[in-house]
């Protein structure tokens, strides 16, 4: 009998080589993991950098995936893919090509070294919770839904991109 089919929810970020094209082809590469369909997306967003200033905004999203894989079979599924768009770590919040962050597994709470769930810093980031918040207004996160989480951000630095951006 196949495991029972869970919805994850996921960050993308990238900020370096054409990072558009690094989200809008990853978007179309987390419909083919493995026992993995993408059931939503949120639109883009360009946000200005966490951390390290000199270095070029985002371009954000989110998308919901229904999947069969374990969160951390989930996560290496993610973290190779990261390595296919080229991405290198050097300083931590520096630029990437891509970034894919496990931000909800259902309703599972993990602490491992590789794995926290949810993801620790989500509920603080306008780049995370606003395109969340798009997608599941009414999901309830720390007791509230995430619309009145999100509007309680500061959205100064982010902005939805329109087609011809
Ligand atoms: P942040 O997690 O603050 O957004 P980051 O995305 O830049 O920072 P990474 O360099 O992508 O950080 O990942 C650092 C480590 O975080 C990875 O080795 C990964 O195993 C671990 N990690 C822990 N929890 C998660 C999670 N929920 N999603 C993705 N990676 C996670
Ligand atoms: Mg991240
Ligand atoms: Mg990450």
């Amino acid at each position: 009998m196949s495991p029972p089919r869970q919805h994850a929810w996921i960050g993308l970020g990238s900020n370096l080589d054409g990072p558009r094209e690094h989200v809008e082809r990853a978007l179309g590469e987390l419909d083919r993991l493995p026992l993995t369909r993408r059931i939503a997306a949120s639109r883009l967003y360009a946000s200005a950098p966490l951390g390290p200033a000199d270095q070029p905004d985002y371009i954000n999203a989110v998308a919901l995936l229904a999947t069969r894989l374990s969160p951390l079979a989930l996560l290496d599924q993610l973290q190779a893919l990261e390595q296919r768009h080229g991405r290198v770590r050097r300083r931590r919040w520096g630029p990437r090509t891509l970034d894919l962050d496990l931000l909800l597994f259902d309703d599972q709470r993990v602490t491992l070294p590789r794995l926290t769930l949810p993801h620790p810093e989500m509920a603080r980031r306008a780049f995370v919770l606003v395109p969340l918040a798009e997608l599941a207004p009414s999901l309830v996160f720390d007791g509230q839904p995430l619309a009145h989480r999100a509007a309680g951000l500061d959205t100064r630095n982010l902005r939805p991109m329109l087609p011809q951006d």
